[in-house]
């Protein structure tokens, strides 16, 4: 298959697909038939177009053709994976939107809507009869399905000349996760006596425990800030925002690109998200409302990937659309997040004045980065040998010793995303970070109402993900990714 051809059925399986996500995660859908997706384009992902895209890599002189070249390739492969265990795949999704979980007082609760009923029960004893019932239902039905997929994508690096999934993701990707690691294992050190403190004191106040009691479904609770829900409305929740983005210069729906589904639905995914179909005309914004401050950090959250979409521009490459570093979109959707741990924003736009409320988003923001901080350094190992075995106490160990609180190992294989993307996350802390020091710079404390923001970051957005993280730092004059910022500002707060 010639490449451009390659390159028109790619992007209509790859919207093709994502109309497939959108309507099982809206819950529209059962199950995707990925199979069946597949199918319809038979010779799409085959070994020969992989060694086409290959060779045009290594003689390809053009820098702009090479860029998009190693982007077609990284994808490709990923695409290849996920075709090879397609009936998994499957398998997976359909138990986990129809599985049911049985509680210990007879009632039943579907495992998707689970993790919000466990945020919602009304007593600690509540809470762990749906978290243990989870953790069951992880065990017995869906631990099997990734064992079996852990494997076959090992074997599938092997068999393309690489050592193993982490030199594959390296070597495609040229990030490098041990740097990474590392960085990260300094910003645990070096955090260790604020998050204790903050956990200890809010574990004391609410939840009335000792930090030695804390299990991980209470961390949840420990972060949020009921108390501050009233200043959260799930009804003001789109015009408040719409709001603040109008005054930016800019337009919530970035002109019809981007359509929203608040709707309730049974089974709708509980977690938030942006799928793009059509870039950059057709985005979808997904979200299961349930009020208080969750809501609103999901919206913008998604918001800020649906407006780069929908802001990318029309006629750019393929490749620079929907392939390239993910930091930029995540970066640019924390960037809409971290507005809720802004003191001006929160001031501004909610009209909540507390310290105790931004000590609370300091404690969420810091449970997170070691969260993540213990992904990657559990992720690293847990490739690294080819093997399961002993990786269920390894997970066990490093979470719980990264977050103070005994972690079970039901999560050891559901926790981990594909593709390294706690890398890309990670990345994305440090983009955001740089990008709001840049907004501040440039258009003042309060640049989320100021009405050059928008075409600024317009002009960003249009790039697609045509260039990395550090390079788009480097193209607006900013510092380039460094996890130090970070760690001085989470110090700077208290
Ligand atoms: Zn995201």
């Amino acid at each position: 298959m010639d490449l451009d051809r390659l390159r028109t059925d790619l992007e209509s399986f790859t919207r093709q697909l994502s109309r497939e996500y959108y309507m099982q995660g809206a819950g529209l859908k059962d199950d995707i038939n990925f199979t069946s997706l597949y199918s319809a384009f038979p010779s799409l992902f085959t070994f020969e177009n992989l060694e086409s895209i290959k060779q045009a890599y290594r003689s390809s002189f053009s820098k702009t053709e090479k860029r998009r070249l190693r982007y077609l390739l990284e994808s490709f492969h990923g695409e290849i994976v996920l075709n090879t265990s397609s009936k998994l795949q499957n398998k997976f999704l359909s138990k986990e939107s129809t599985g049911i979980l049985h509680l210990n007082n007879n009632e039943d609760v579907s495992y998707r809507s689970s993790l919000i009923k466990l945020y919602n029960a009304g007593s600690r004893n509540e809470r762990e009869a749906i978290w243990q019932a989870r953790n069951r239902f992880i065990e017995a039905e869906l631990n099997p399905i990734v064992e079996q997929i852990y494997y076959m994508e090992n074997g599938y690096a092997i068999k393309n000349g690489y050592n193993d999934k982490l030199h594959m993701f390296e070597e495609l990707s040229g990030i490098n996760l041990s740097a990474i690691d590392k960085d990260m294992q300094e910003l645990v050190k070096e955090t260790e006596s604020i998050y204790v403190e903050l956990l200890t004191k809010a574990a004391k106040e609410k939840l009335n425990l000792k930090l030695s009691e804390l299990k991980p479904f209470d961390l949840q609770i420990l972060s949020k800030s009921n108390e501050f829900t009233s200043y959260f409305p799930k009804e003001k929740m789109f015009s408040t925002i719409a709001g603040f983005i109008g005054k930016m210069g800019l337009d919530i729906e970035a002109g019809k690109n981007i359509n929203f589904d608040i709707d309730i639905r049974d089974k709708k995914s509980p977690r938030a998200f942006c799928c793009p179909v059509v870039i950059p005309s057709e985005i979808y914004l997904v979200i299961y409302p349930r009020g208080g401050e969750d809501d609103y950090m999901a919206f913008l959250h998604e918001l800020g990937h649906a407006q780069h979409f929908g802001n990318m521009q029309s006629d750019l490459e393929f490749e620079f659309k929907w392939y390239g570093d993910n930091s930029v979109t995540e970066g640019y959707a924390m960037t809409f997040d971290h507005l809720l741990n802004n003191e001006q924003w929160i001031k501004k736009i909610i009209g909540l004045n507390s310290r105790e409320y931004l000590n609370q988003r300091l404690l969420n923001e810091l449970m997170m980065l070691r969260r993540y901080a213990g992904k990657i350094q559990y992720e690293l190992q847990l490739y690294r040998d080819m093997s399961l075995k002993g990786k269920k106490e390894l997970y066990s160990k490093i979470t719980s010793d990264i977050m103070k609180v005994e972690y079970p190992s039901s999560e050891y294989l559901t926790s981990v995303d594909s593709n390294f993307y706690c890398a890309r996350y990670l990345r994305a802390w440090m983009f955001q970070h740089a990008l709001n020091e840049h907004l501040t710079n440039n258009f003042g404390n309060d640049w989320f109402i100021n009405g050059a923001t928008g075409s600024f970051l317009k002009e960003i957005w249009s790039y697609g993900q045509m260039l990395n993280a550090e390079e788009l730092l480097k193209e607006v004059g900013s510092r380039g990714l460094s996890v130090q910022p970070v760690i001085r500002s989470l110090n700077s707060v208290n």
